[in-house]
């Protein structure tokens, strides 16, 4: 027995734990003082009324012989693939059901669609990044090419002629800089993968925070993506499923590489290894696509972005670069007087008790760079947001 040593190659990550233990630290020696945290990458809204009245009438259901739900459809229940198939419509984008598959989350997904790519593909990702595309691809042994995401380029970077790759990923808006493409910038990373045969891993998660209607929430906005782009959605940051589980992939059926369908793959893949999203978080997520739970979830999104915009306003005082928290819940800014990402950490945790997250944990561009997160309470965001413009003044 050899186990899979590509495992091996990983690198242990110790930036979670190492803020945890600092701001512990802090604590016990400061037991008086207000701790504010905007490092954390989760919602902290409930979940929305109509979402949780579905959730317990689907519980019901399931309570009773006559409308018990045994295995579902490993794709997905249809009342809930059209559903997603309306949200995508009222955009104008044209969905068959088929290419629509309902998952537990959008980081389930981005790790096994990987399952059918071969391992000799060369994989082009952004630094800093979500560290999900990193370690899903060392564990399969792959080639790893980075390309540099920066204050020059905004931090969206474009193609560049010169790099080969097979497989590329976006997030916009982006986690963990909150920037965010626009069409003609995606629609030159389409022409990059048609040019080359290549696939584009399209993350999503954050379109429902993009308010700018110039800027694309889904990649098939841009001509020629069904041919070449996977999109990955989830009502994680959406609709506050972060601990309820529920997202959505699309594999158009125009995605053909060597004269295979990759739809036809992935719904092999999901048969066999996968048994679908539970019935009642299915119907929960029903919910959220309805006319009353979209209206509800939009306010929750306008929370968070009340808060960005607390946040912007600050950092525009402060005169430091920084990008997002326009369309996204994520401030990226740069350490002020040429600081370090955890000099800067130590600074806000030891002086204004504030946390946030150093940009160094999301790769080597992100050092002198801080990410803050607009899901916190909106009284503790602009207590936090005071500390700092009065600190820096
Ligand atoms: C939060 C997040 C997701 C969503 O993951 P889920 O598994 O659906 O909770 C996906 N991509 C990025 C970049 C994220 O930050």
């Amino acid at each position: 027995m050899k186990i899979n040593e590509n495992y091996l190659k990983l690198e242990e990550s110790y930036l979670f734990s190492t803020i945890a233990h600092k701001v512990a630290a802090y604590q016990k020696a400061n037991p008086q003082k207000k701790i504010i945290r905007m490092g954390i990458g989760d919602v902290t809204l409930p979940l929305c009324p109509a979402v949780v009245t579905a959730m317990r009438d689907a519980a019901a259901e399931m309570g009773r012989k006559e409308s018990f739900h045994g295995y579902g459809p490993e794709q997905g229940y249809p009342f809930l693939k059209e559903a997603v198939q309306h949200y995508y419509f009222s955009r104008n984008i044209k969905l068959d059901e088929h290419e629509i598959f309902i998952s537990d989350g959008a980081k389930s997904d981005v790790g096994n669609i990987l399952d059918i790519l071969s391992a000799d593909n060369t994989v082009l990702i952004p630094n800093p990044v979500y560290p999900v595309y990193v370690d899903t691809n060392l564990m399969a042994g792959r080639k790893i090419v980075y390309m540099d995401a920066n204050r020059e380029n905004g931090f969206l970077p474009l193609p560049d002629d010169r790099v080969e790759a097979d497989i590329i990923y976006l997030c916009s808006p982006n986690n963990p800089t909150g920037a965010v493409y626009s069409k003609e910038q995606l629609q030159k990373w389409v022409d990059y993968a048609l040019s080359r045969n290549a696939l584009i891993l399209f993350d999503a998660a954050y379109e429902a925070f993009v308010k700018d209607s110039a800027l694309p929430r889904s990649i098939y906005e841009i001509d020629g993506a069904k041919r070449c782009a996977i999109e990955f959605c989830s009502l994680s940051k959406t609709a506050g499923f972060t601990g309820t589980r529920c997202g959505y992939t699309i594999v158009p059926e125009a995605l053909e590489f060597d004269g295979v369908k990759l739809n036809k793959l992935w719904l092999r893949r999901q048969t066999t290894k996968f048994n679908g999203v539970p019935y009642v978080i299915q119907r929960a997520a029903a919910a959220a696509f309805s006319e009353v739970g979209q209206k509800q979830i939009r306010e929750n999104l306008q929370y968070y972005a009340d808060n960005a915009r607390i946040m912007t306003g600050a950092m525009k005082e402060t005169g430091l670069w920084f990008t997002g928290g326009e369309n996204s819940p994520y401030i990226w800014m740069q350490c002020p007087n040429g600081m370090g990402s955890w000099e800067f950490f130590d600074l806000l945790l030891n002086e204004l008790n504030v946390v946030g997250t150093p940009g160094e944990g999301f790769g080597e561009n992100g050092k002198g760079y801080f990410r803050l997160t607009a899901f916190g309470d909106r009284q503790d965001t602009a207590e936090a947001m005071n500390r700092l413009t009065d600190y820096l003044k």
